[in-house]
């Protein structure tokens, strides 16, 4: 596995985007440190308060706006190799002015979604009159449908994280905080391959029932269920993120009963998956499943979201997103059942759409684990 995206890959993602500007009546497409440049051109820039900038354009070749400190690693970056007209600004010049002035006079530009309301507004006063829109109505169906690289790159991940949870029986003991497991969990999460660990949550008992608990000084006791959701990103930005169940020691008969539910309504949503469903049915199979089994009102989120090199992104498998799946959508299928004060569990998969049905990125048994 490769730690950079090939060359012509990122050239590639450059002229969709270009074209993606130009269809939607763009005059510049802008886009500041963070996944969306490293999208299209590789660099993992710092989000610092000077600007960093891809500047790509309808009328003419794309530019990078940089702060002349940061022109070295920009070179050092995917960046220098891709040949991108390197634009440095010195600590009393206004980047913003510069880049306007560079630009002939667009009705429209869009900036990245994740740009700051800093640099936003600054570019707003530089260009005034100058409609912004979003820079996800041009990168979104690009980032969503992930390429033959990407899948590979989302496998690696995937296979790093089945790795983590392979091994959880050495660190997940009754009688250890969740604070003592989560932290051997996060080395285990870099030694498995990635470059960063990006969450660990250790739901123990009770703290189950929160699905965005991460972990606390509670004490693991005999005979609870625990939640383990963990994932992190690889060198190459692509994220991971699987959810396992264990048990320490025989859980609670009511548990059993709603966990074998649990597990029906994600692995029919999971073989659901196919090209042109709605991503909201993805999410009805579970629902339904678990609302005909009577814990409709237990199950309180939606039942995915897109991944990628965000751990959230486009598409999020929930009512109301109607968009036909097609091959290349890469996303979580993660159901949950939450009994509050009690206990709660959850079992979540990457599975990505292939011309056939389901290709899955994660390949733990969805048993519960008893340990
Ligand atoms: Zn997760
Ligand atoms: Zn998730």
């Amino acid at each position: 596995m490769s730690e950079h995206i090939a060359i012509s890959e990122l050239q590639r993602r450059l002229a969709a985007a270009e074209q993606g500007a130009q269809a939607l009546g763009l005059g510049a497409l802008l886009v500041s440190p963070g996944p969306d440049l490293r999208y299209l051109t590789g660099y993992e820039a710092l989000p610092l308060e000077r600007l960093t900038c891809l500047v790509l354009r309808t009328d003419g070749d794309p530019f990078m706006v940089v702060p002349e400190l940061e022109v070295a690693a920009a070179n050092a970056s995917p960046v220098g190799e891709l040949g991108l007209e390197l634009v440095p600004w010195g600590e009393t010049t206004d980047p913003f002015v510069m880049t306007a002035q560079r630009l002939s006079a667009p009705e429209a530009i869009a900036v990245d979604n994740h740009m700051w309301a800093e640099k936003t507004l600054r570019f707003h006063a530089a260009m005034p009159g100058v409609t912004q829109r979003l820079g996800n109505e041009v990168l979104s169906p690009l980032r969503m449908r992930k390429s033959a690289e990407e899948i590979e790159a989302l496998a690696f991940a995937g296979a790093a994280i089945d790795s983590v949870h392979a091994n959880m029986a050495q660190w997940l003991k009754v009688g250890r905080t969740e604070r003592e497991v989560a932290a051997d969990i996060t080395a285990a999460i870099i030694d498995a391959g990635h470059a960063q660990m990006d969450f660990v949550i250790v739901g123990s008992g009770p703290n189950g029932a929160s699905p965005h608990h991460e972990v606390s000084d509670r004490v693991i006791q005999a005979g609870e269920p625990v939640v383990i959701d963990i994932g992190g990103t690889t060198p190459a930005g692509y994220c991971s993120d699987e959810t396992r169940m264990y048990s320490m020691g025989t859980p609670p008969v009511e548990f059993f009963e709603y966990y074998e539910v649990l597990k029906t309504a994600q692995w029919q949503a999971v073989q659901a998956v196919r090209p042109g469903i709605p991503c909201e049915d993805i999410d009805k199979v579970a629902r339904d499943i678990i609302a005909e089994a009577g814990f409709g009102d237990l199950f309180i989120h939606r039942t995915g979201h897109g991944i990628g090199l965000e751990t959230h992104e486009e598409p999020y498998i929930v009512a109301g997103n109607t968009t036909p799946m097609e091959v290349g959508f890469a996303f979580s299928i993660e159901p949950g059942i939450y009994r509050s004060g009690k206990d709660g569990a959850r079992i979540e998969d990457i599975a990505v759409c292939g011309a056939d049905g389901p290709i899955l990125m994660n390949h733990r048994s969805r048993d519960l684990q008893i340990l």
